[in-house]
């Protein structure tokens, strides 16, 4: 009786002491996305006969739950939005309806300087700038001139008390001129190093650089984008995502514990979506990293990936692009044909080997048992609507996000 009473006495001053001294503490849980791209075949898939319209909705339908288990999701927009007549490789121009259909599955933000930027000259810059601004879709990246970018740049986003700069530049254009008053971001030192200060002097709590760099097909960084790595780290700037090889790149991440200090280093996220089919090319990543902010600072606490995979089937005699979470349809083996099941295979245990043997503190997140098996993503068992969209994956709405605001 007397131990009783004694413990009860010490469990509620411990309970006490633990409301009192609890930090107020936020997160923000970011995903980073690779290339959309926008070869023929897929421009093609998008248009329907029947209504003479575009719409890439069933192409993003089955990754679309995995973007609901972040606050921040931000894709590499590898086309220009030009307008007609729209284009395949060399020279990029999508329909409008690759925009709607990222946004409507959950991309918050894009970023716009990339090697393409230029393939519709600055009309094509123009356009696909008011074609986002329409739709209220953030970007870093592209501007129209000096007065846009000075003032949009660099892009501010706050939620969940997290303040957060998003930085985005490429190493060319192709060898295409950027025409003037235009600008797309190009990857220089200097330039870097004003708009982190620039960042810094706006109060953010985390400042992100989106690069699009490095060797096509090369599944090792280049010495170019180490060094440059190590220059972005070196200015504080501590969280560096990299696209453009159209392969994986290894991943490494320090966390902010109290004898290490946390940085993020992503080379290449590969292809989102894409007509590319090669081996090591059908497919991407998605790199997640959460923040943790208390009164004293802004931690960099958890990372992991997603692998994507793209799958082009045939339905009712058409080809049709579908991205899909890696891990999730691995234990559907029967949705796939015999070759298909071959492909995503032979992706799945490269992406594997490379990041087994290369990835630091950057581990998969899987899909087991109907949900994504990490402690530190939310899970959000209401916002589940099961078989909304298809018959075999249940499909989870879309967070909206009533405090998310873009500020500059
Ligand atoms: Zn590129």
């Amino acid at each position: 009786m007397r131990i009783a009473l004694y413990l009860s006495i010490v469990l509620s001053c411990i309970s006490i002491s633990l409301s009192a001294q609890e930090p107020q503490k936020s997160s923000l849980i970011l995903m980073f996305i690779g290339d959309v791209m926008g070869h023929g075949g897929q421009v093609r898939a998008a248009f329907d006969e029947n209504t003479k319209t575009y719409s890439y909705d069933s192409t993003f339908s089955r990754i679309a739950p995995a973007f609901a288990l972040t606050d921040l999701a931000i894709a590499n927009l590898e086309v220009t939005l030009a307008g007609e007549p729209y284009s395949g490789y060399p020279q990029f121009s999508s329909p409008d309806a690759l925009a709607d259909g990222l946004k409507t599955a959950g991309i918050d933000a894009l970023v716009t300087a990339n090697n393409h930027s230029v393939d519709r000259g600055k009309n094509g810059i123009i356009r696909t700038i008011d074609v986002l601004n329409n739709r209220g879709i953030p970007f870093a990246g592209t501007y129209k001139d000096k007065a846009n970018r000075d003032s949009t740049y660099p892009l501010l986003i706050e939620q969940n008390g997290i303040r957060v700069a998003l930085l985005n530049y490429t190493y060319g254009t192709n060898g295409i001129p950027v025409p003037s008053p235009t600008i797309v971001n190009l990857i220089d030192t200097a330039q870097i190093r004003t708009d982190y200060q620039k960042a810094k002097a706006m109060q953010v709590d985390e400042v992100i650089a989106f690069l699009h760099w490095g060797n096509e097909y090369q599944r090792t960084p280049s010495l170019e984008q180490m060094k440059l790595t190590a220059f972005m780290h070196n200015l504080g700037l501590r969280i560096v995502i990299g696209s453009h090889p159209h392969v994986l790149q290894r991943m490494e991440a320090s966390m902010d514990t109290d004898s290490t200090e946390g940085r993020v280093a992503v080379y290449s996220l590969g292809n989102f979506v894409s007509n590319q089919r090669s081996r090591y090319q059908n497919g991407g990543a998605m790199a997640l990293i959460r923040l943790e902010k208390d009164e004293k600072s802004t931690r960099i606490a958890h990372t992991g990936h997603i692998l994507v995979w793209v799958h082009l089937p045939k339905r009712e005699g058409r080809k049709i692009y579908q991205v899909l979470p890696v891990s999730q349809y691995e234990q559907i083996s029967e949705y796939f044909s015999i070759d298909d099941e071959a492909l995503f295979t032979e992706f799945a245990a490269d992406s594997r080997k490379l990041y087994g043997r290369e990835n630091y503190n950057f581990p998969e997140i899987h899909y087991r048992n109907g949900q994504w098996q990490v402690p530190w993503i939310r899970i959000d068992q209401e916002l589940q609507i099961p078989q909304r969209i298809n018959r075999i994956v249940p499909w989870r709405k879309k967070v909206t996000h009533p405090k998310l605001s873009f500020k500059f």
